[in-house]
């Protein structure tokens, strides 16, 4: 056989590289069709819209209101609320589509777990029937945006003892006095849910305050934060604020109260934690299939690939932990400690993730333009706010053991 006679072989066509994929579980499938769907219209909105932009508006401190018309689009206001113009679904399905945002951006995952679960959820779980129906439709249609004003610049984690702004009954309306401080959304929404210590009973009570248009009611924008760039957080000082008793939340006569809408928010940072991880960890994947050292793609090293399995694994585990959490949720099982110890939980092992992202990004795991550099800032963030670490595994160790050990 000559040469002439033999067929050239094909050049062999190199194999092509796995996408990365955060959800090696499948665990979306747990949600229905209809569910599902709404999941991935919200991630191609975030992947079409939110991650071209965000970075430049992280980094620039500010506030993407230009993504607001699309945001009511989607038709996700009061997402897991049932009636009063609210999106309803699942619990679930609430926790899916945080992650969902939190995989592009944690600030934009805060912004709407502020406005639909803390103030929102708060007038939900706390308010009279006509309150529901006067404010949460238009909550629902983000025509009104809210915040949550708990922490205040000298009581953050002992809010539930040592809450110093004050709530004075005098006829039909009370006065408030005090300080908040990191309240997300305050510099510009419409509302805020105000905790204040009623004077009367030493009770804390809840108040719906209208930011624009009540006396006395100030808020500055706190400057050069680290994390959460987008997101606004604001100080609020409230000085002999006037407010009807009709806005007081009718059916909160305690911390216990505060608490109960804690448990649901917590858990869904645990959600948002997760998304933060899925975001750097498929950043950080795509970033090791296509980067060369030594002539080759770092991914194809044993310590590079070592550190990318832990990351799933921290992952995996905190997704199937959730799903696992919306059904004792759904079926009226979830308590405070199986709030605490899915928050404490995912929220580490998203700073662990994040932080491994930003590791094999090398020194561009630094630089913002890579979005790794972005979710490693913002996890900080996620791990200390609605009650830390620690304070999530006081709630727990009470529970488990029997004994408070808070102070
Ligand atoms: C970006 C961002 C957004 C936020 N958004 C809001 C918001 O919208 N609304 C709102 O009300 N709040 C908000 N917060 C506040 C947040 O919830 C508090 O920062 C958090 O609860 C901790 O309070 P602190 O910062 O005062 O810390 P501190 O309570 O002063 O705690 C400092 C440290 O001491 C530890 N510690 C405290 N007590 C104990 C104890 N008994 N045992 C062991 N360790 C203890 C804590 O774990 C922590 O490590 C936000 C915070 C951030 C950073």
């Amino acid at each position: 056989m000559t040469t002439a006679t033999v067929a050239a072989k094909p050049a062999k066509q190199p194999k092509p590289l796995p996408a990365p994929n955060s959800d090696f579980y499948d665990v979306y499938e747990t949600l229905g069709a209809e569910e599902l769907a709404t999941v991935k219209k919200v991630r191609a909105f975030m992947e079409a819209k939110v991650a071209p932009v965000i970075t430049k508006y992280w980094v620039d401190d500010a506030f993407p209101f230009e993504l607001l018309p699309g945001v009511k689009e989607l038709g996700i206001g009061g997402l897991g609320m049932q009636g009063y113009g609210c999106a309803g679904g699942s619990v679930a399905l609430l926790g899916f589509v945080l992650m969902e945002i939190a995989r592009i951006d944690p600030s934009f995952a805060t912004f709407f777990g502020v406005h639909d679960g803390l103030a929102m959820g708060s007038i939900y779980l706390g308010g009279s029937e006509e309150q529901k129906q006067k404010w949460l439709p238009p909550m629902a249609r983000w025509e009104k945006i809210g915040c949550f004003g708990l922490t205040e610049p000298l009581v953050g984690s002992g809010t539930s003892r040592g809450m110093l702004t004050t709530a004075k009954r005098d006829g039909d309306t009370w006065i408030l006095n005090g300080e908040k401080k990191w309240i997300g959304n305050a510099p510009w929404c419409d509302i805020s849910i105000i905790w204040a210590r009623d004077v009367a009973d030493n009770q804390v009570k809840a108040f719906i305050v209208e930011n624009k248009t009540t006396p006395g009611f100030k808020v500055e924008k706190i400057q050069n934060k680290i994390a959460l760039k987008v997101v606004q957080n604001g100080h609020i000082t409230l000085e002999n604020c006037r407010i009807p008793e009709e806005n007081r939340l009718q059916q909160d006569q305690s911390f216990r109260d505060t608490a109960r809408v804690l448990k649901m928010t917590r858990f869904m940072v645990g959600w948002e934690a997760t998304g933060c991880a899925m975001g750097a960890y498929e950043n950080a994947l795509k970033y090791c299939q296509e980067r060369l050292q030594f002539g080759r793609p770092i991914a194809s090293f044993q310590m590079v690939q070592d550190l990318l399995a832990r990351m799933l694994a921290n992952i995996t585990a905190s997704q199937c932990l959730l799903v696992r959490m919306a059904q004792l949720q759904a079926e009226g099982k979830l308590t405070d400690a199986h709030a605490s110890l899915a928050k404490a939980f995912t929220t580490a092992k998203c700073r662990e993730t994040v932080a491994w992202a930003r590791e094999l990004l090398g020194g561009n795991g630094i630089a913002a333009d890579y979005n790794v550099g972005r979710f490693f800032a913002d996890a900080e963030a996620l791990y200390s706010y609605e009650g830390t670490f620690q304070i999530q595994n006081l709630i727990l160790g009470k529970a488990i053991t029997g004994f408070s050990a808070f102070v």
